[in-house]
């Protein structure tokens, strides 16, 4: 146990944001933390979520049209725990020089980095137009996260332009900083169902076409796709299956149905569209597939 550690401003800022365990919690310890700084703070919830958004030196009589506004994106929700924590997810603990935490890499300690570079920057926080973006629904469906503060920021013509925007995502590969991306692939969600028929798995002669089996063939079409190729910032185009679920509650008995889901993330060179009619062209052959969504 290392505990007695002194940390550095980033590290501290790390471990308390950790000990945040709602975006709640977390926005209302940075508001007066941000606004310490001379930040303007607002926190926002849109359908339950709570998001925090902060500007300095934004203001339509210091923005000249000459200076560049940088932009930080990041997010203070985290996954769930899950399972088979050494010490509490939420404690930010110091292990062994490891500070443990849920969402210590993705993404509380890439806030905890770029607020505590500001805190030390005098000259980028003194003259610099800057606009912080924390949302509280980065791992969900995001609804109420940047999309609806962006939205409501235009209804008062405030939603500023950007020149640069940083985003505080864990991109490293093998050290510390020795990877940062230009830019975030497309993400696609798929969730399906296959509907067919249940029958007992020892009665040959009812030829039940099982939907579990379908669902392994469809997927793999899909999986094996060869898509167009993209280029080296974003790498090729990549499906991953997130869910399967075809459990027919018995050890003999055909499942009616099968449940999947997967996700697609892809680069500049494929669009969403593409990608959707290549795999509702691939359905079209499997007759038991129904979409949820
Ligand atoms: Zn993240």
């Amino acid at each position: 146990m290392t505990n007695s550690l002194r940390l550095t401003p980033a590290q501290s800022l790390t471990q308390t944001l950790l000990q945040k365990k709602t975006p709640e919690e977390t926005a209302l310890f940075l508001k007066p933390w941000l606004d310490s700084l001379g930040f303007e703070t607002q926190i926002l919830t849109f359908q339950n979520v709570t998001n925090v958004y902060a500007t300095k030196n934004l203001s339509p009589s210091t923005q000249r049209p000459s200076q560049k506004v940088l932009g930080f994106l990041g997010h203070s929700d985290v996954v769930p725990a899950g399972e088979g924590w050494s010490a509490d997810p939420f404690s930010g603990a110091l292990q062994d020089g490891f500070l443990l935490g849920r969402g210590a890499v993705d993404m509380k300690g890439g806030l905890a980095c770029f607020f505590a570079a500001l805190a030390e920057n005098k000259a980028v926080l003194d003259n610099f137009p800057l606009a912080l973006f924390i949302s509280g629904d980065e791992e969900g469906t995001a609804e109420g996260g940047i999309p609806a503060v962006l939205q409501e920021l235009e209804k008062t013509s405030s939603r500023p332009t950007f020149d640069f925007i940083l985003i505080g995502e864990p991109t490293s590969r093998l050290t510390l900083g020795d990877y940062v991306k230009m830019g975030c692939r497309g993400s696609l969600n798929i969730r399906f169902c296959l509907t067919g028929t249940s029958g007992h798995v020892a009665a040959l002669g009812q030829k039940i076409e099982n939907v579990a089996t379908i669902m392994i063939h469809f997927l793999h079409e899909l999986a094996s796709f060869a898509w167009p190729p993209e280029d080296e910032i974003f790498g090729p185009t990549n499906l991953e299956i997130t869910t399967l679920d075809a459990d027919s509650h018995a050890t003999n008995v055909i499942p009616a149905q099968a449940r999947g889901g997967f996700n697609i993330r892809f680069g500049t060179k494929t669009s969403a569209e593409q990608i959707l009619a290549k795999i509702e062209s691939v359905a079209a052959s499997y007759p038991h597939v129904s979409w949820f969504f």
